[in-house]
């Protein structure tokens, strides 16, 4: 970890992603990919989430035993790539709330336009944790995360599969409390905004869109 940011490089992870990067790697397969791997990033994203004493009776005693509040858990996707994401931090927290951000990058100016939001009600105090497969220009995540922070959450953690050093560092300056859990940091962004080698665009490779 350094400053926040913690770049997952368990084999199991980096295996995935590799496959999820190769062009010819199927719809299907690369959605079946990501929701395992957003697996494996939501055992690393919730180590430090507390735990209470709870008392429960096994065949053998009664006694104490640690147990989380999922419902202290907000999952905000950032539409619609963070979906897939979702999805499988679903498979481990099930009892977590959700929200969803809509924003599209406008493709001329790359900055985000919101267009949907929807976030459970009384959530203040909760731990957000915010999906997006994609974190490059960063644009979408700030603004995301902007709307998020005026519902007091108690903390917002960013999870992305592959980021750009530019995406962090503008996420880090604005929103320097906001730890960042990534599968890969990448080279660059290109000129039209895409992370250099990355994985295209997340969205079209999920949904099958391209
Ligand atoms: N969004 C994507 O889906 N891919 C990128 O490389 C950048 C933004």
């Amino acid at each position: 970890m350094k400053d926040n940011v913690t770049v997952i490089n368990h084999p199991l992870v980096q295996h995935k992603l590799s496959i999820m990067r190769d062009k010819n790697t199927p719809c299907g397969e690369f959605r079946r990919l990501i929701k395992e791997l957003s697996m494996l990033l939501a055992y690393e994203v919730t180590r430090d989430l507390p735990t209470h004493q709870t008392e429960i009776e096994t065949p053998i005693t009664k006694g104490k035993f640690p147990m989380i509040e999922g419902k202290n858990i907000v999952i905000v996707s950032i539409l619609r790539a963070g979906n897939a994401i979702l999805d499988g931090m679903l498979e481990l927290i099930p009892t977590a709330r959700v929200g969803h951000i809509g924003l599209y990058r406008d493709p001329k100016t790359l900055e985000p336009v919101e267009y949907y939001f929807k976030v459970p009600q009384n959530i203040q105090g909760a731990d957000f944790i915010v999906v997006d497969p994609m974190l490059a220009t960063g644009n979408s995540a700030v603004a995301a995360l902007d709307k998020l922070s005026s519902l007091n959450p108690r903390s917002m953690k960013l999870v992305t599969i592959v980021s750009s050093p530019e995406g962090i560092e503008r996420v880090k300056s604005e929103f320097p409390n906001v730890h960042i859990f990534t599968a890969s940091i990448d080279q660059h962004l290109n000129d039209h905004g895409y992370i250099v080698p990355g994985l295209g665009d997340a969205g079209d490779r999920i949904f099958g869109t391209k």
